[in-house]
């Protein structure tokens, strides 16, 4: 996978930032025949945008903050050109195959955070949740990355995935706090039924 940095983004590059980026990058494999630039944006997280030349990929951008900048926002950016790759093309027909990434927001933080852990350091913005969970984040991380993990392979089944996630995560927010050290891995898998 090649990717580069715009000049302003070399600009304002730190090493931090760029060692994150370097790293998120390996968890995309399906990126990795193709070039990724990398440019920077201060008005907003992050952002991703796919050119098209004559209907055809020509490039794939994502643009992020350096200050604060979290595995989540990164993740967040390259889910984002996966739904673009699996779109495909303008020209050629929709792609159909079940297991691609379908567009929206709320799907690509579902797709980012069961992905892999290493995208759940901070909440995403977009699957809704209880106030509590974004402001206690780190304990509910897991059960809400478990429970991404289980929407996607509802989907092959059910079309309410969403739905069926979001009010997932709201009976866990409901849940008495249950300290984590106490609180064994198996006990959430009754989720996934
Ligand atoms: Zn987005």
């Amino acid at each position: 996978m090649e990717f580069k940095f715009t000049p302003l983004m070399k600009q304002r590059l730190t090493r931090r930032a760029s060692e994150m980026i370097e790293h998120s990058l390996r968890y995309f494999p399906e990126l990795q025949d193709s070039t990724i630039t990398i440019g920077y944006t201060r008005k907003h997280l992050g952002s991703a945008t796919v050119i098209y030349r004559k209907g055809i990929i020509s490039r794939l951008i994502i643009r992020l903050k350096v200050r604060r900048l979290t595995y989540q926002t990164i993740g967040h950016e390259l889910t984002h050109l996966i739904q673009g790759l699996g779109r495909g093309n303008l020209t050629a027909p929709r792609a159909t195959d079940p297991d691609r990434i379908p567009s929206g927001e709320t799907q690509c933080d579902i797709w980012t955070l069961a992905r892999d852990p290493l995208f759940c350091d901070d909440p995403p913005t977009y699957i809704k949740m209880p106030r509590v969970m974004r402001e206690r984040w780190p304990d509910y991380a897991e059960s809400v990355r478990e429970l991404c993990v289980a929407a996607i392979e509802k989907r092959h089944t059910q079309r309410q995935y969403i739905r069926w996630l979001e009010q997932k995560i709201r009976e866990l927010g409901k849940a008495p706090k249950r300290e984590k050290s106490a609180c064994p891995a198996q006990l959430f898998l009754p989720f996934v039924i």
